[in-house]
C-alpha cells in the first residue's frame, strides 16, 4: 500500500470515528478503531485522544511484531486489535466501544439469544459474550477471539462490544445493529425472557441475509411472487429514442447491420462507422 492510500484510510479513519460519536455507540475515549494495511501492519487510534480532535497524523501505524510509529501511543487495547486482524483474514477493521445498551448486557454477562431476527447480522445464531479479562491484557484478547469465533460481532463481560467489517462503513453499521438489538433485548427482557427462533429458523434468516448481501433479492419459499425490475416498454422506448418517420429515414440511410457513412456531418475525429445507425442518424437531423 502506498502512502497516498494510508493517507486516504487515516483520513476515513477520523470520519468514522466521529460517526462512532454522533451515533451514539462511542463514550468519551473508550472506543478503538484499527484497519489492516497490509500482512504485517495496520492503523490504529491513539491513546486517550478525543475524536472531536483527532486528525490523520494522530492516528498511530502499528506492525503485527508490537512496533508501533506515530506522534502517539497506540490505544491500549490495541493487543485484541493486532491480533483479530491476525486472526481473522476475512476481516479488514476492528471496532469496538462500550455503547450503552451492549455493555448493559455485558455486565450481565448475557449472550444475545436470538430472539429477534436480526441477531443474525453478526453471522450466527446468538451474538456471545466473551468472559471478563483486564483491559489491554492478552487474555482479554484470547477470549474475544474465542467469542468471535464463526461471528462478526461479540460482547465483552463487563466491558463493551467488538464489531468487525471488510471496511469502515461495514464496521460501523453493524456496531450499530448489535447496539439495536441490544436495546431491543434489555427492553423485551422488562416484559420477562423473550422466546427465541429455533436454530432452523436462524439458518434461514442467514441465509437471506447472504444473499442479500450478494445483491440478492431474499428467497420467496418457492412462491413466483418475487420482486423483480420492471421491463421498460418496448414500443414506448422506441418512440422516445427516436419518433416513427426518423427511424425510417435512418433506415433508408444507414442499413442497421452496416456502418453508417460518415456524410460529412459527423465529427472527423470519430469515425461515424463506429456509432450505432440510429444515434448517428440522429446527429445528422
Ligand atoms: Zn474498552
Amino acid at each position: 500500500m502506498n502512502k497516498a492510500q494510508e493517507n486516504a484510510l487515516r483520513r476515513e479513519m477520523v470520519t468514522t470515528c466521529r460517526k462512532m460519536n454522533s451515533t451514539g455507540i462511542n463514550q468519551g475515549t473508550a472506543g478503538n478503531l484499527s484497519i489492516r494495511l497490509d500482512d504485517d501492519s495496520f492503523l490504529i487510534t491513539p491513546s486517550s485522544l478525543p475524536y472531536d480532535i483527532m486528525q490523520p497524523d494522530d492516528i498511530m501505524k502499528m506492525w503485527f511484531d508490537g512496533t508501533f510509529e506515530g506522534k502517539h501511543r497506540p490505544s491500549s487495547e490495541w493487543r485484541f486489535h493486532r491480533d483479530i486482524l491476525r486472526h481473522r483474514e476475512d476481516m479488514n477493521v476492528v471496532l469496538h466501544c462500550h455503547s450503552m445498551y451492549a455493555t448493559t448486557l455485558a455486565v450481565h454477562h448475557k449472550t444475545i439469544p436470538s430472539f429477534h431476527y436480526m441477531t443474525g447480522v453478526a453471522g450466527g445464531i446468538t451474538i456471545r459474550c466473551a468472559r471478563y479479562a483486564t483491559f489491554g491484557t492478552q487474555a482479554l484478547s484470547d477470549a474475544a477471539i474465542e467469542a468471535l469465533d464463526g461471528r462478526l460481532a461479540c460482547l465483552l463481560g463487563q466491558h463493551g462490544q467488538i464489531s468487525l467489517g471488510k471496511s469502515f462503513a461495514s464496521a460501523l453499521w453493524l456496531a450499530v445493529e448489535v447496539e439495536t438489538i441490544s436495546r431491543m433485548y434489555v427492553q423485551a427482557l422488562t416484559l420477562g425472557e423473550p422466546p427465541i427462533l429455533s436454530d432452523e429458523e436462524m439458518a434461514r434468516v442467514i441465509g437471506q441475509m447472504q444473499r442479500m448481501s450478494y445483491g440478492q433479492m431474499p428467497e420467496a419459499d418457492g412462491s413466483n411472487d418475487v420482486a423483480r425490475p420492471k421491463a421498460a416498454p418496448k414500443k414506448a422506448a422506441a418512440k422516445k429514442a427516436a419518433p416513427a418517420k426518423k427511424v425510417a429515414a435512418v433506415k433508408k440511410a444507414a442499413p442497421a447491420k452496416k456502418a453508417a457513412p460518415a456524410r460529412g456531418a459527423a465529427p472527423a475525429k470519430k469515425p461515424a462507422g463506429r456509432k450505432p445507425a440510429a444515434k448517428a442518424a440522429r446527429k445528422r437531423n
